[in-house]
């Protein structure tokens, strides 16, 4: 039966009198050091740069260089880029962990795929949210929550679950509930969103545009129809506040005919098997080490495909459209 942990299951005594160390202030660092102090822990905050220290300080916390906020530690949260998680460990907090410390990932990713050197005594922990860093700040401030991952991968003190709850709880992942998952479940959910679903979207979109636009259509129309109007966005909305079956009701009888009679067209399109193929490069560790290849050469194809995607140029197009409807007072 999969666990999903609400607060009824996370008590917070396990991080009584607990020192946590954020290391990173980032996108998820930021949120999780005032949500972390705000649930009553001890937080200090490791940063490298000036700028990310100094503003750690100006939001009140202790701020220091990574292996001096680690020092002392009983809980470490790791909330910098995965790629650079291996290298950033093994320089800066390793030789200050304290024995016996939890370690926290909110992602799967540099755990499942080897990329940092864990010491054996550490419990090894994650708290991987499915919300950005802004809305885990947010949605902590006016009390909905969100929902993440959360799992053990390490239980070296026999108290790994008991702090991955209460870390759990602190940041305000168990409010609207938390399933239980691995870090290599978490991770392979994760990149496939990005690498199985994503791409097989962005092929839609893009042929439905070059569709329309050999009809006519203007392409501030279809980019207002995409996005910019918003309605998809309220579609998703919908599926989420009342279910995908029932937000059905919400579109004209002529909208659920058009859809329902035609969804059979798109059977005969293959995109299980690409999606297995994801899923296998995921799991094999094949798209893990491409791209750990891919950072050691200094990014050339990953620069490449920037470029040829023109995304500059696309950018400039998508601000000036947006900027077209944007609301203006008659
Ligand atoms: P960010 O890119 O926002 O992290 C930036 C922080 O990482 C900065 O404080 C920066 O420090 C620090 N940093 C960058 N490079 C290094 C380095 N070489 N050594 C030490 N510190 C470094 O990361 P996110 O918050 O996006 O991601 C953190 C974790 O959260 C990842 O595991 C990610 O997978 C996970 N996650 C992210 C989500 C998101 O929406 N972004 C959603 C769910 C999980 P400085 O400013 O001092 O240079």
């Amino acid at each position: 039966m999969t666990r999903i942990f609400h607060d009824a299951d996370a008590p917070m005594e396990p991080l009584a009198g607990k020192r946590v160390a954020v290391i990173g202030y980032g996108n998820q660092g930021r949120s999780w050091a005032l949500n972390l102090r705000d649930s009553g822990l001890d937080v200090v905050v490791g940063t490298i740069a000036d700028t990310s220290q100094q503003a750690a300080a100006a939001d009140g916390f202790p701020a220091h260089p990574l292996a001096e906020a680690v020092e002392g530690a009983d809980v470490v949260c790791l909330l910098i880029p995965d790629e650079v998680m291996g290298e950033a460990f093994a320089a800066h907090v390793r030789g200050s962990l304290k024995p016996g410390a939890a370690i926290c990932f909110a992602s799967g990713y540099a755990v499942a795929y080897g990329e940092v050197d864990l010491p054996e005594d550490a419990d090894l922990v994650m708290v991987a949210p499915r919300m950005i860093g802004v809305g885990v700040r947010e949605s902590y401030e006016d009390g909905t929550g969100f929902i993440a991952f959360l799992g053990v991968e390490r239980d070296a003190t026999g108290n790994a679950w008991p702090i991955a709850l209460a870390l759990g709880r602190a940041v305000g992942a168990t409010r609207r509930g938390s399933v239980e998952m691995t870090f290599a479940q978490e991770a392979l959910i994760d990149l496939f969103v990005e690498q199985g679903i994503a791409p097989a979207l962005q092929k839609v979109w893009r042929d439905a545009a070059m569709v329309l636009l050999e009809h006519g259509i203007p392409l501030e129309a279809v980019l207002a129809e995409f996005y910019l109007s918003g309605e998809i966005e309220r579609t998703y909305r919908a599926m989420r506040e009342i279910g995908p079956s029932k937000q059905w009701e919400l579109h004209s009888p002529t909208s659920q005919y058009g859809t329902m009679s035609r969804v059979d067209r798109f059977e005969g399109l293959d995109t299980a098997e690409r999606m297995r193929r994801a899923a296998e490069e995921i799991t094999s560790g094949a798209f893990a080490k491409e791209w750990a290849e891919e950072r050691k050469a200094g990014y050339p194809r990953f620069n490449a495909l920037k470029q040829a995607e023109g995304r500059d140029a696309l950018m400039d197009l998508e601000d000036n459209t947006r900027a077209l409807f944007e609301p203006k007072k008659g």
